[in-house]
C-alpha cells in the first residue's frame, strides 16, 4: 500500500518521475532470505515479453533498503543493482516510497 501511495503522489524515489506518466507493471518480493532477485527479475522480463509489457526501470523497495540498513538483510544492494543493470539492461533505483 505504501508503494502505491508513493507512486500516486510521486513521492520518495518516485519523485524522479514527476514529469512523466508512470505505471507499475509488476511488483514482487525478494523471495525470502537470502534474496533471489536475479531469478525474480528474469521471470518478470519473460512475463513482460509474453504480455507485451516492457518497462524502463526497476525500483528496489524501501523495505529492502531498510532491511539492509537496520537489520541483517544479506542483499548487497549496490552489487545487485550492477548485476541487474548489466544482465537485463534496465535502470535500477534504490528505494521506493518515503513512508
Ligand atoms: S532480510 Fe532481505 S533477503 Fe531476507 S526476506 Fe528481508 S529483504 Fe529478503
Amino acid at each position: 500500500m505504501k508503494c502505491f501511495k508513493g507512486i500516486a503522489e510521486k513521492a520518495g524515489e518516485y519523485e524522479r518521475w514527476k514529469d512523466y506518466d508512470i505505471e507499475v507493471i509488476s511488483m514482487d518480493d525478494c523471495g525470502g532470505c537470502p534474496g533471489i532477485l536475479m531469478p525474480k527479475v528474469a521471470i518478470i522480463m519473460d512475463m513482460g515479453k509474453l504480455y507485451d509489457r516492457d518497462f524502463d526501470a526497476i525500483h528496489l523497495g524501501t523495505c529492502i533498503m531498510k532491511a539492509t540498513q537496520t537489520a541483517k538483510c544479506p542483499i548487497d544492494v549496490e552489487d545487485i543493482k550492477k548485476k541487474i543493470e548489466t544482465k537485463f539492461n534496465k535502470e535500477v533505483i534504490l528505494g521506493t516510497h518515503p513512508y
